[in-house]
Parts: structure tokens; sequence; C-alpha cells
């Protein structure tokens, strides 16, 4: 159960209240929230003249739930809205990781040059191999500030462990949670304790539920800013990177109230059926995309076989404007 305790309520009172009830608490603005475990339906009597409103929860997907409220939850950075009122799909691209300054510049003019506004690359790399490009760490993070200022953009980019959640923390705008990630208490109750909106990507083999409880560690700290992004789960299948679960994506719509980007990339693995799929998404009415793209991707450091290039993205980009404007969304 969610409750919403009065504004008057000073934090020693609130603290012990939440502590009779074993609950979670931080502080909104000006009032506490507390939240129980799901079992309890009704708020103890004797704190009743404490409590400004209370949502009993049938589960532990409690403040991502659409029982708590009802519309998709705005998530704001510099001019940029999406969900809540706002009727944007983020189209977010770049490349899987930065390479080199002149690699991480090409992108961001070539964004520019579509009048897109964000742009995602990994500088901390859960590679699968410890042989593989891992990432240049900080200097990555450098450059990508140095572009940030020099082309106003928004810059994503991945949290791999809680050793540099700071780091990165400093150096973006928006934080991503891996796959591989999803599960790390220590970068999720990190990421809760600020508030700089998060990108939580579903680990490959979570199920909804296990994903969205991941989600419910960064909104108890405290951090509302929480955007799903699924990039495909592990199958039978073998032809395929992974599986896109858009019956999930319709799950996370119709019951959350956390905003979904969908990630075409890490989903089909191949760039050839990123486009087709990324049509499919747009049409769903989702709040954003995430579609790797590299100046030259044979010669890319990882995922060299996702990536479009640019002429590709293009091509792709111009098919999605009128998909998104006849169900009334527009991509930015
Ligand atoms: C990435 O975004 O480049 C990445 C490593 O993706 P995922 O965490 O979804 O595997
Ligand atoms: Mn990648």
């Amino acid at each position: 159960m969610i409750i919403h305790l009065k504004k008057n309520i000073k934090e020693e009172e609130a603290k012990k209240i939440a502590k009779l009830t074993e609950s979670i608490i931080f502080k909104k603005n000006n009032f506490f929230i507390l939240i129980t475990p799901s079992k309890l339906k009704i708020p103890p009597v004797e704190f009743k003249n404490m409590i400004a409103d209370f949502f009993p929860m049938e589960n532990d997907m409690q403040l991502s739930s659409k029982k708590y409220s009802k519309k998709t939850r705005e998530i704001n950075f510099n001019n940029i809205s999406i969900g809540g009122n706002s009727s944007n799909t983020l189209l977010i691209t770049g490349p899987c990781s930065v390479e080199s300054i002149d690699q991480i510049s090409k992108s961001a003019e070539f964004i520019k040059e579509l009048n897109l506004t964000t742009l995602r690359a990994g500088c901390y790399k859960p590679r699968t191999s410890p042989y593989s490009f891992q990432g240049l760490g900080l200097e990555g993070l450098k450059m990508l500030s140095e572009i940030r200022k020099k082309h106003n953009l928004n810059i994503i980019s991945e949290v791999r462990d809680a050793s540099h959640v700071d780091e990165v923390i400093e150096h973006v705008d928006i934080i991503q949670i891996g796959a591989k990630a999803m599960y790390d208490h220590g970068i999720l109750r990190k990421c809760g304790k600020q508030n700089k909106p998060v990108l939580l990507k579903r680990g490959f083999g979570s199920n909804l539920k296990e994903f969205v409880q991941a989600a419910e560690f960064i909104l108890s700290g405290g951090n509302e800013n929480v955007m799903l992004c699924e990039r495909g789960i592990r199958t039978f299948e073998t032809y395929t990177r992974f599986t896109l679960d858009l019956c999930g994506v319709s799950y996370i719509k119709e019951y959350t109230n956390l905003p979904i980007i969908l990630d075409t990339s890490h989903a089909m693995g191949y760039s050839y059926g990123v486009p087709d799929l990324t049509r499919a998404c747009v049409a769903m009415g989702i709040d954003g995309l995430l579609i790797e793209s590299h100046p030259n991707p044979k010669a890319a450091k990882s995922d060299a076989s996702q990536q479009l290039d640019f002429k590709e993205f293009k091509k792709m980009f111009n098919s999605l404007k009128p998909i998104a404007k006849a169900i009334g969304k527009n991509i930015i």
C-alpha cells in the first residue's frame, strides 16, 4: 500500500510510522510517502489522523502501477518531455560505444542534421567476453560532455556497475541501466537517490514482474523519473539475437505508469530487420525508440552487425514520420 502522509507530519514521526508498518519512506516535495508491503490493505487505525491519502495495491508493482497514477509519468529533461500529456516519441540514436572524438562528433552532427535531440553511446560496456572492447570509460564520458556542450544534445550513457555511477551521472542527462545490470541493486539504489531520468533496460532473462520490480527499487528511493526499455528477451529462437516482446509492451502500457522505450537494435541483432521492427513499434504508440547507428558500422568496436549506417537510418527515419503522425505522435 502507498500512504501519503499529511504535510504537517515531521520526519521523525514519519520514520516512526514507516518502522511500524515496515515501509520504505521518501519525501516528495513537502510530504512523506510510505510504501508498505502490498499485503497491507488498510492503514493501521492509530495513524488515521496523519494520513492524507492511501492506495491499497494488489502486488509489489506499486509506485509504477496505473492504480496509483492513471497517467503515464511525464519525464522532463532540458526542454524535452515524454510521457504525461506529451505526444512525443523520443528517437534516441548513436553508436553502441564511444570509440573516438571523431566518431562521436560525426554521430552528433548526423543527429543535428536530422533535427533530433538525443545522443546515446556507451563508455562502460558490459561485454559478454572480457577480451572484447570494454569502452573508453571516463575518457569517453568526457568526449560526450564536450559533444553535449558543442551541439546542445541530450546525452545518455550506461552504468555498468555501482563503482562509476557518480561519474556517469555527472556527464549525462539520462542514465542507462543495461540489461545485464537490471538486477544490480547497488546501481538501482544509487539511481533512486537522485533526480536525473533513468532508462532501465529489461534483463533478457527477466519476466515483466521482475522488470517492473527493478524499477520499483529506483522509484521507492525517491527518483520519480524512470523509463522502461524493452530490448528483447531470450527465447528458443536463435536466428535473431533476441525476441522483442511486444505483448509485454502492451502490458506495460496498460498496467504501469512508466514511459516505454523500444530498442529494436539489440532485440534483432542484425541491421536488416531494424527498420521494419521500428516501424511496427512506432505504430504501437510508444514513448521512445533506441536505435544504434554508426558512421561506419563495419568498423564498430561493439555490436557491429546491428548498427545502421547514416543512409539506412535516414531512410528509416523518414518512413517513421507518417506512421507517428497517423497515431497522433511526434518524433523528436
Ligand atoms: C547497449 O545498449 O549497448 C547494451 C549493451 O544493451 P543491453 O544492455 O540491452 O544488452
Ligand atoms: Mn549495443
